[in-house]
């Protein structure tokens, strides 16, 4: 299962991110995040929480993903008695911790029409939760608004550029992974997906294809081809999901159900055989780590350089203040420095041993 995967390199990245965070200078450091884009209603939100293996994303036939919402995984130790603790906490509400996960869907609801409004409306302001559980793969994901034509609602007459824009804003960062969402009942050369996950990375070096709704084709069709790359060729390749129904979703079906109910799905189908490694939210899950590792392996080197210049910048900047003088700026930096060459042994040491696992 994708929990199965084990213990990845993001904690340390996520780490870095608290330490930038803290440092006020959030935004100018890219780290790796996976982005889900696509339709509106094509199942990305249904997609990334069949990843987390929780129910607690609002989802829907009509908009119900309103506001961007950064999603932190953090994978915690299992207790020693054997118990697991699985809470979301939100930034806007620090400190107050949520078990129950149906609450953290009316959450991000309440919170969605507080600053978007209760009409269809749509912002570009952030949502941020972090989830702690043993569960889960430790990942940042992002939940996007999806494309919509038509304006509806208190929505502006110019929705699908305003859409266009925000999802830009986070995917054309080289550092994020998109997951390109195409549901199969939809003509995948007319997929937004593809579409705007080829604008930002046009040679698809960081843009997974995830088809979904492989069990509401149309009779006598079938994704093999789509899987395969035929119709459309993407360089890091499709897997094939099959999510819950909006009739599941009314009658609570757990997500447990919903990757027995896919398992059977794929083995039942002939048409799947032989693709194994492209079907299924568990492989997604597993491609998108192994993706992660390299992806990461190879921005660390520019990462490491950037949370140097930055802190150091951040020193000379609590400097020109006043009360501290050059000297002892100089002396905050070098500690700094100092600080920072440990954690940069510290990363390079956790992806080496790390990338031995990996490849033995
Ligand atoms: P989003 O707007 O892209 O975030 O899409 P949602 O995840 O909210 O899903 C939209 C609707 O499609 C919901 O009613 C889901 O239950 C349904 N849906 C999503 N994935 C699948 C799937 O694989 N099969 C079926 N039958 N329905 C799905
Ligand atoms: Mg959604």
């Amino acid at each position: 299962s994708a929990a199965s995967l084990g213990h990845s390199v993001i904690p340390i990245v996520n780490k870095l991110q608290d330490i930038f965070a803290q440092l006020g200078s959030q935004s100018t450091i890219e780290l790796p995040q996976v982005a889900v884009v696509g339709s509106q209603s094509s199942g990305k939100s249904s997609v990334l929480e069949a990843l987390v293996g929780r129910d607690f994303l609002p989802r829907g036939s009509e908009i119900c993903t309103r506001r961007p919402l950064v999603l932190q995984l953090l994978q915690t130790k299992r207790k020693p008695d054997g118990t697991e603790e699985e809470y979301g906490e939100f930034l806007h509400l620090p400190g107050k911790r949520f078990y129950d996960f149906s609450e953290i869907r009316r959450e991000i609801h309440a919170e969605t029409e507080r600053e978007a409004g209760g009409n269809k409306g749509v912002s570009d302001k952030q949502i941020r939760l972090k989830i702690f559980s043993p569960n889960v793969l430790d990942i940042t994901l992002v939940d996007l608004p999806g494309i919509t034509k038509v304006p509806v609602g208190d929505q502006p007459s110019d929705i699908e550029a305003r859409i266009r824009t925000m999802i830009m804003s986070y995917i054309r960062t080289p550092s994020c992974l998109i997951l390109a969402v195409t549901a199969a009942n939809s003509d995948l050369a007319n997929s937004d997906a593809l579409q705007i996950a080829g604008n930002a990375d046009p040679d698809g070096h960081r843009t997974i294809g995830v088809i979904t709704k492989l069990d509401i084709m149309d009779r006598g069709t079938d994704a093999r081809n789509l899987l395969l790359g035929k119709v459309i060729p993407l360089r890091l390749g499709y897997v094939g999901v099959v999510n819950r129904s909006q009739e599941d979703i009314m009658l609570n079906r757990s997500i447990k159900d919903a990757l027995v109910a896919e398992e059977k799905f794929f083995r039942s189908r002939p048409v799947y055989n032989g693709l194994a490694d492209r079907c299924g939210v568990p492989q997604l899950a597993k491609k998108l780590n192994q993706i992660l590792v390299q992806h990461i392996k190879a921005v660390l080197p520019g990462l490491k350089s950037r949370i140097s210049s930055t802190l150091v910048s951040v020193a000379k900047e609590h400097a020109s203040y006043g009360e501290i003088t050059e000297s002892k700026a100089c002396l905050i930096t070098s500690a700094v420095q100092t600080t920072l060459a440990g954690q940069g042994a510290l990363l390079l040491n956790i992806l080496s041993k790390y990338s031995e696992a990996f490849s033995s």
